[in-house]
């Protein structure tokens, strides 16, 4: 049997769920920090692990690239070979044709483009990509899909989700069921409600282990990414996982969870912890700002961070960060990771416990604050 999903509490239409695969469970809703090249940069597996981290998610075009199929087939899985126990989730590879390739011609068959590290002609299509993932040992496979830019024409929209849809089921198809592991299909249309419920409707015939939606946070903003999450929502399985793809800031988590959204990933803690910028209950700031020379309190108080924890100050880690220290971005990474999961833990005790709306209204309306504590 491939993983299975079991719906246990709901508040409105926010779920709180369980994922049983073949490398451990995974609560819902969850968060994935992103380790694009099989690390979540800067992070040890077993901190990730201390954070609350169930699962994280993986870049098969990076990978496939850097250091390629063989390697990683040959380690017995990314798993194995980042020393990661937990589940992993792989993108197929699609994402990034599209956002990192400039030279991609798609065919009926699959994608034609050039590296972005050394300008080589690469080819996926879903038989290679499939085969990449299984390859990688990936916990959950991603089928291959086109991802629209936005904005992008109803025309064109149209035919790219009919031929992501022509994808979906050759991924399908080259998909070997195991024990525990899982493949999801991908919603495409743009932001066209007709194409999304078409696409969702002629996924569902292919029995997925989830669907997720794709082609959101590619810059269209919160307004229509929540519209499109709203729109596509009613059509979605009640019994399976549903994952919005690449979404995103604190705020668009919460009010994707409200529509009833069950997993999420986004660069942003990471990424953002290595420009400087540190996500708290009172919203954002930027450690490199002079204002945090002279300030030594944590970066949260209410944070219960390994980082905050030991009282590491924002005077600290604003040093650490002018000099260039690779430990700014670390201390600044985990202590992000770790906001996204306690903020996704919340939610889901919330729902739980039949509060969603209340402690999501008050999360809302603390991060619009600001960093209250320093104009005391
Ligand atoms: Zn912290």
């Amino acid at each position: 049997m491939t993983l299975s999903f079991k719906l246990q509490h709901k508040d409105g239409n926010a779920r709180a769920g369980i994922i049983h695969t073949a490398h451990g469970t995974i609560e819902t809703p969850a968060f994935m920090p992103v380790g694009t090249y099989g690390a979540v940069k800067g992070i040890q597996p077993e901190e990730l692990i201390k954070i609350g981290v169930n699962i994280i998610l993986a870049n098969t075009y990076h990978l496939m690239e850097r250091p390629g199929k063989v390697i990683i087939e040959k380690s017995g899985g990314l798993r194995k070979f980042m020393g990661w126990q937990g589940p992993i989730l792989t993108d197929s590879g699609g994402f990034q044709v599209m956002s990192l390739s400039k030279m991609s011609k798609v065919d009926e068959e699959g994608v034609t483009f050039k590296s972005h590290l050394d300008g080589s002609s690469l080819r996926l299509n879903p038989e290679i990509s499939i085969k990449m993932q299984k390859s990688f040992d990936s916990t959950i496979s991603m089928i291959f899909d086109e991802c629209t830019p936005y904005p992008i024409d109803y025309e064109l929209a149209k035919k790219s989700m009919r031929l992501s849809f022509r994808w979906a089921e050759k991924s399908k198809k080259y998909f070997d069921d195991r024990n525990g592991y899982g493949i999801f299909g991908i919603v495409q249309g743009s932001i066209y409600k007709d194409l999304r419920e078409e696409s969702i409707k002629e996924l569902i015939q292919l029995n997925f282990d989830g669907l997720a939606l794709g082609g959101l946070a590619v810059g269209e903003g919160h307004e229509i990414m929540v519209e499109v999450v709203k729109n596509s929502i009613e059509y979605f399985p009640l019994d399976k996982p549903r994952y919005l793809m690449g979404v995103g800031y604190p705020k668009d988590i919460i009010e994707s969870v409200k529509l009833g959204i069950d997993m999420f990933d986004c660069v942003l803690p990471t990424r953002s912890g290595r420009t400087g910028k540190v996500f708290t209950k009172y919203g954002e700031l930027n450690i490199k700002n002079a204002k945090y020379k002279k300030d030594f309190r944590p970066l949260d108080i209410k944070c219960k961070c390994a980082v905050c924890a030991k009282n590491v100050s924002r005077s600290y880690l604003h040093h650490l960060s002018n000099i260039g220290d690779m430990l700014a971005s670390i201390y600044l990474t985990l202590h992000n990771i770790n906001h996204y999961i306690e903020l996704i833990s919340d939610i889901r005790n919330s729902i739980i416990n039949k509060n969603f709306d209340e402690v999501s209204e008050k999360r809302l309306k603390d991060y619009q604050k600001g960093d209250i504590d320093l104009e005391n």
